[in-house]
Order: C-alpha cells, then structure tokens, then sequence
C-alpha cells in the first residue's frame, strides 16, 4: 500500500456563546484541521492537528510533510513518524510542526485500523479495563457569573458523569465563589479546576490553599508550561494533585516533567504532542513515573477518537476529557452513535478510529 495524497480540511464553527477562561481572555469560534491521507488501495485515513490557525496548519501538513509521505508505505507508522519529527530537529522540536505531524500520525493510524479491519485501540494494546468503555469528565465549563456556572456543573452531574471541570483563574475572591457554588451543586461528583497558566507562583499558591479547602479533585496547569520548577514547588507544597500537558510535546517533553516530579496527572494531547505514536510513548514513562494518565482534548470527534484509542489501550489512563458544550463537530463524526452511559463514553466498533468526513461535518468547511 503506499500514500498517494495527504491534505487538510479545514473547519470552523461560529459560537452562540463564548468560552471565556481565565485572564479575561475567551473565543466566539472553534476551528479545526482534519488531516485527510489517501492509499492506493482506497483505504482514507482521517486524523486531527490542534492549533491556533488552522491554516497554519494546513500549510505545515501539505508544503513540509506531504512531499515525504507521497509513495511510502503508510504502515511503517514508526519510520514515517522519525521522517516527519527526528529528521528535522533543527525546527520542529515543539509547536505546531509537531502538531501537524500529530494529526498525520493518527491518520496514519486510523488507515492501519482499517487495513487490518479492527478498531485502533486493538492494534495499541486493546482495551485495559476490559469494560469496553472509558470512565469520562464533563468538560469543560467556562467563565460566567457563579449561579450559572453551578446550575451547569449540576446539570453534567445530573446526567451521570463523576467529574466535571472548570475554567477559572480570575482572582482568588472571583474563584472561591465560583468553587463553592460548583461543590454545592454537583453532591458527590468530583470539581477539577483548570487555570489555563492563568497565575504566578504566589497567587498559584494562595488560590491553591483555598482549592484544598473546597477538596478541589485537580489543580490544572496553575502556571505557564515554561515553570517545570513552579509546578514541582506547588506539587510538593499542596495537597490538590497538579494536572498539565496539554502545552508540552513528545516523549522528551514529558519526560522533563515527569523527572522534576512536578505533575500527578499528565494531560498529552494526541493532536498536539505527537499523535498516537507518541501518546503511547508518554504513557509508559507516566506510568513508570507513578503518573496518573488523562489525556487532553477539547477538539473534533476524531480528536475524541483518537484520544480514546490511546487511552483504552494505556494502563496509566485515569480520565478522559469529555467535551459537553454542544460541539457540533463531536457526534458528527462517529460512524457508530457516540454512546455515553452512567459517565462512560464507550469504544467505537468500527475499523479504524470509527469517524469519518460525513456530509453533516463538510457543512462546516472553509478555505
Ligand atoms: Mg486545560
């Protein structure tokens, strides 16, 4: 078999209501970079890189990697993914050059899926816990006055799931309010708390005293992904467990992390850190760190299924992130229903990832 086109499409989504985090910063949109690879056999493989532009991304997918992955073997998963990252690390050792590569990894995956007609978490290593479905996290809920964020937090609770996430990171005053009201509302389900980097190492650790206060489940990405250091000290320093990840690339990356001791539930995201290869990767030196395993991903459906393909099949897996904002582009995706039970999203049966380009998600496409 051997790839016989590689391209982006590209995907944008107006919001009714936008997600505001912490920093006063929020987005009206979501867009997306589904990576499309083709075979002579007629066997498509979608994947998914995260960036800030997808057209960034579409640049870096079809100018840099395309012209080295036309004619190759598209199995040679391991090979092509040293083409794509080792062979140039004078430039892409982080950032969206390895973002674009992760969405080629996955596609790259999602064919081998389908040539050897089994879901993809079967050739990662099956499925760990053996229940055919992954324990999940409401995700996520954003900035907005405490009443209406605990009447949400309350309604994912209602509807089965043991966790539900935050965004805060306004001030420790703004944010108590809001914690208290979330632990009011959701009775015995877990509150993590993400601050997308939003504070220093003083402030990280005051608003952390006070997470413990409310037993806060996790303390998400407290400081910018620069302060391995920082987060080592507050690790140390606290007793609310720290979660990070989702800005940090590679195997290398994380190993940093994991040797500064300064994370308890590493966060990769598939679609930034290097795709499924490398989600593999990180999820050994986590466990052999005694780091809890909970995947990034606030993106498309086949971000989803790429994300529950190296969580199935990863012993450290603790969570999966569960996007609950009406994400257009989730459920259009799955070939099979998207099934969510008791707080549990089950595998996909499907060859493959199990999505697919359907007409529904093409609505969504732009130039
Ligand atoms: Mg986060």
């Amino acid at each position: 078999m051997e790839i016989t086109d590689v391209r982006t499409v590209k995907l944008s989504v107006a919001l009714d209501r936008p997600l505001g985090v912490s920093r006063d910063r929020e987005t009206d949109s979501r867009g997306a970079s589904i990576v499309v690879v083709e075979t002579d056999g007629g066997i498509q493989g979608i994947g998914e890189g995260v960036g800030p532009e997808p057209s960034i991304t579409e640049r870096i997918v079809e100018e840099k990697y395309a012209p080295r992955l036309l004619g190759e073997d598209p199995l040679d998963v391991e090979r092509l993914w040293s083409e794509m990252l080792t062979e140039d690390l004078y430039w892409d050792r982080k950032g969206q050059g390895v973002a674009a590569a992760s969405g080629i990894d996955i596609a790259l995956w999602d064919i081998a899926g389908k040539h050897y007609d089994t879901p993809t978490y079967r050739l990662l290593g099956g499925d760990t816990s053996g229940t055919g479905s992954l324990r999940a996290y409401a995700s996520d809920l954003f900035w907005d006055v405490p009443e209406q964020m605990a009447r949400r937090a309350g309604e994912y609770s209602d509807r089965g799931f043991e966790a539900v996430k935050t965004h805060l990171g306004r001030g420790i005053d703004a944010d108590r309010e809001r914690v208290a009201a979330m632990q009011a509302a959701i009775g015995d389900a877990e509150l993590m708390v993400d601050m997308n980097c939003g504070y220093d190492i003083a402030d990280a650790r005051r608003v952390g005293r006070m997470l413990e206060e409310y037993d806060v489940y996790w303390y998400e990405e407290p400081l910018s992904p620069y302060d391995i250091e920082g987060l080592a000290e507050l690790r140390r320093e606290l007793d609310v467990p720290i979660a990070t990840g989702e800005n940090e690339y590679t195997k290398w990356g994380f190993s940093d992390l994991f040797e500064a001791r300064a994370v308890d539930y590493a966060m990769p995201d598939a679609m930034r850190c290097g795709g499924l290869t490398e989600m593999k990767k990180i999820g050994a030196l986590a466990e052999a760190s005694g780091v809890r395993f909970s995947p990034h991903c606030f993106a498309t459906g086949v971000g989803l299924a790429a994300t529950m393909a190296a969580a199935a099949s990863t012993p450290a897996f603790e969570w999966l992130e569960f996007d609950v904002t009406d994400n257009p582009l989730q459920e259009a995706f799955f070939i099979d229903d998207l099934t969510v039970e008791d707080g549990r999203v089950a595998l996909p049966t499907e060859p493959g990832l199990g999505v697919s380009l359907t007409e529904e998600v093409l609505e969504y496409a732009v130039e």
